[in-house]
């Protein structure tokens, strides 16, 4: 028997009263009050609206209603979200690499969400160039003839080779043949790319003579390769860029230098041995120099390929690049990172990745004492401070870890139960186990973070009936 409209509205519960039904405020664990009352006036109104125009005759049961809210509040919750990257690893690779700084926000946001002179000379009115954008910036910055950028530091490298060493010997020594993360291997990124692999050297040792008796018609380019992630020690030789660029010249091939991280700074004013920076390679002789953009440079993900123009060129012609073309965004982030790097001291300070590698040991000690003392009252889990290290990441320094200190946690659960629970908070929390106990490195976790960090540890382990 068909009820009347007004029968059936009259009958609705209440947005409060759903609220507080057992079945829904089981949803609080998972998403916050705000979100699922939200879910509940959408679901509520949807169902007046089709009583009103008789497309529904019958009451909603309370099944029916629970799970057109969790249906909502699925759609509500991003698959993509933010976390609080408690591990200490600056460059976290599964945690989004490096995130921005926050002062290129006005510029990713004009270019994103207006339109731009992204392929328009606004000089000409004709047609431009989207690579042309960071020329001026990286001549400035590095020195280098010209830039090309892709998504990726393995896009570049890729690009180079197919572009300069096609159907030629590529020379690499075998203390270089890298694997990165994520299957890129520089073996098999040669032969992808339609070149053969020339190995010189041996594993822990390699002379400028294996170089130069490698070198035959065939070869295309001496390619030298960060080994970013591992270290070979004791017993080792390696040939300098200075060197392989002689020899490159004097043979007339292009050196190729995959720097990885690509530096712009010198490490060691953050206690880290020093390395090479992308000018410094481009003025010890490198033809072409690739790095990545999301690594120790903390802008976007992107591949950077600077270097001599002649061979640039060569490879603005080559068809893959329409495949590996870099995004407008991207391309925002990128030049405005950049342009932070025109003032160092300004760079370390507002690029997160430098800041965060800069902090001292006192300075996380004073992060993690305030962290702590904001939550010793508002959890029921024990607090402490421990004294520990942070890793760079991203492949780089493996061996040289930061001093830092931790805020450790442990409560009634275990360790594993803890950090899940922590993972499950609104913003999900990022720790590390060590002893049983679950680490927040601060060294990665801004103040500005700490009342995320507050709120999602006491809403599960609070000992107050308000929190
Ligand atoms: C990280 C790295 C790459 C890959 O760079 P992505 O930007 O991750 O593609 C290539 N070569 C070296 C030496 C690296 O360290």
């Amino acid at each position: 028997m068909a009820n009347t409209i007004q029968q059936i509205l009259a009958h609705l519960p209440s947005v409060d009263v759903l609220l507080k039904e057992p079945s829904i405020k089981t949803l609080e664990d998972q998403y916050s009050r705000a979100t699922i009352k939200e879910a509940v006036q959408t679901v509520l109104a949807d169902i007046r609206q089709a009583v009103l125009t008789k497309e529904r005759e019958e009451l909603p049961t309370q099944e029916e209603l629970r799970e057109r809210i969790q249906q909502k509040l699925a759609i509500h919750s991003f698959s993509l979200r933010r976390v609080i990257n408690g591990t200490g690893t600056v460059i976290h690779t599964n945690l989004g690499r490096s995130s921005l700084s926050p002062r290129i926000k006005e510029q990713l946001e004009a270019i994103s969400f207006h339109y731009s002179n992204l392929e328009f000379d606004l000089e000409s009115g004709q047609r431009g160039s989207r690579y042309s954008h960071l020329v001026a910036i990286l001549k400035k910055l590095t020195g280098a003839e010209d830039v090309l950028v892709v998504n990726n530091n393995a896009a570049a490298v890729l690009l180079v080779l197919s572009t300069l060493t096609q159907k030629k010997e590529v020379l690499v020594s075998r203390g270089e043949l890298v694997e990165i993360g994520g299957a890129f291997r520089i073996p098999d990124v040669i032969t992808s790319s339609g070149g053969t692999i020339v190995e010189v050297g041996t594993t822990n040792k390699t002379h400028l003579k294996d170089y130069q008796q490698a070198i035959t018609e065939e070869t295309g380019a001496i390619l030298k390769v960060h080994t970013s992630n591992y270290r070979i020690v004791g017993f080792t030789e390696s040939v300098t860029i200075k060197e392989l660029a002689a020899l490159a010249q004097q043979k007339q091939l292009p050196l190729i230098n995959d720097l990885g991280s690509g530096l712009f700074i010198d490490m060691r004013r953050f206690g880290l041995p020093h390395e090479p920076t992308v000018k410094e390679a481009l003025e010890q002789g490198c033809d072409i120099v690739t790095f990545s953009g999301d690594k120790l440079l903390g802008g976007p993900q992107a591949g950077v390929i600077v270097g001599k123009k002649e061979y640039i060129q060569q490879m603005k012609q080559n068809q893959l690049l329409r495949a590996l073309r870099i995004d407008k965004m991207t391309l925002a982030a990128l030049e405005a990172t950049f342009e932070l790097y025109l003032d160092e001291a300004q760079a370390i300070e507002e690029v997160p990745v430098l800041n965060m590698l800069a902090q001292t040991e006192q300075d996380c000690l004073n992060k993690a004492e305030r962290l702590a003392e904001l939550l010793r009252p508002m959890t029921t889990l024990e607090v402490k401070i421990e004294k520990d290290s942070s890793a760079v990441g991203g492949g780089s320094y493996p061996e040289h870890l930061l001093p830092t200190y931790v805020v450790a946690l442990k409560g009634s659960l275990n360790a594993d139960e803890l950090q899940e629970a922590m993972r499950n908070a609104d913003t999900p929390i990022i720790s590390r186990i060590k002893n049983d106990w679950n680490y927040l490195d601060v060294r990665t976790i801004d103040p500005q973070e700490f009342t995320l960090v507050i709120e999602g540890i006491s809403k599960k382990f609070g000992n107050k009936s308000d929190v």
